[in-house]
């Protein structure tokens, strides 16, 4: 997985499982090997397992075709040094508890690994904003983040227009890109005592945590349960997992869960 913390454990137990129903709880697992083909690339996919390749995602589905370029240069390396000629790709949405899963031949992971390295490698091609920009060290000086930044060209939009709107987006959403990438480069700088002309550090107080262990332990006998579980929460996933390893039978309290409403991402049409 490429960034940020994961704040909920139930997340990941997901992926864990979607994992376990996929090879078995025997299998022989590498975690975050690096692949390589050398010379050319390499990267580290969180898991690998007989001819299975499983990458982590945070945040929302990406559409179709999803991490298949990625997934193949993991697969494309993984089947040359494992003497395979397929591979079964795994993307697990932890976020979205999304399973999206592809076979890829050696052929076929060859021709798209092939495809961005001979487009990477001429000297004559453009670079063209994509969704993996966010994520690409280039993204602070790339002008294919920042060739539209004209006052002009952005008053020109009109917002009423649906073409233009999603143009204007398209716009929009590569400017974040970069205009994030320049911030964590200023914070980086600063960080190393480098001035940066109007701005400075500010320290801010970490979150605070305690084992719910340590807190029953100490706590529970004095405040009563009342009070006690009004500051808990409960983790779902976990609950109804930990419920199933014991109990042959749906989770009780499935009835008085509540289900907050269902949000709306805005992607790309492929
Ligand atoms: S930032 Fe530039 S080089 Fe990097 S992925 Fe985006 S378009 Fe390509």
């Amino acid at each position: 997985m490429e960034n940020g913390s994961i704040s909920d454990a139930g997340l990941v137990d997901w992926a864990i499982e979607e994992v376990l129903n996929t090879i078995g709880g025997s299998a022989l697992v590498r975690v975050e090997p690096k692949l390589e083909l050398a010379g050319r690339y390499f990267g580290f996919a969180d898991l690998v397992s007989g001819e299975h390749v499983f990458d982590l995602k945070s945040g929302g589905v990406l559409p179709s075709p999803g991490y298949r370029a990625q997934l193949a240069g993991y697969a494309l390396a993984y089947m040359e040094e494992s003497f395979r000629d397929y591979c079964v790709c795994h993307e697990l949405y932890i976020d979205a508890k999304y399973h999206r899963t592809y076979r890829l031949t050696w052929a076929e992971a060859k021709a798209i690994v092939d495809g961005i390295l001979d487009a990477h490698l001429d000297k004559s091609s453009e670079p063209t904003a994509c969704s993996y920009c966010k994520w690409c060290k280039h993204n602070l000086t790339c002008k294919a983040l920042t060739e539209d930044i004209d006052d002009e060209d952005m008053k020109d939009f009109d917002l009423s227009n649906p073409k233009e709107l999603g143009e204007a987006l398209h716009a929009a959403r590569r400017f974040k890109v970069w205009c994030e990438a320049v911030e964590k480069e200023a914070k980086r700088q600063l960080q190393e005592g480098v001035e940066v002309d109007g701005w400075r550090l500010q320290n801010r107080k970490g979150r605070e945590a305690v084992s719910i262990l340590d807190a029953h332990r100490e706590l529970y006998g004095r405040m009563g349960s009342d009070k006690f579980l009004a500051c808990c929460s409960i983790n779902i996933s976990k609950l109804r997992k930990v419920w199933g390893e014991s109990y042959n039978e749906d989770l009780p309290v499935e009835d008085f869960i509540k289900r907050s409403k269902d949000t709306v991402a805005m992607v790309e049409n492929k």
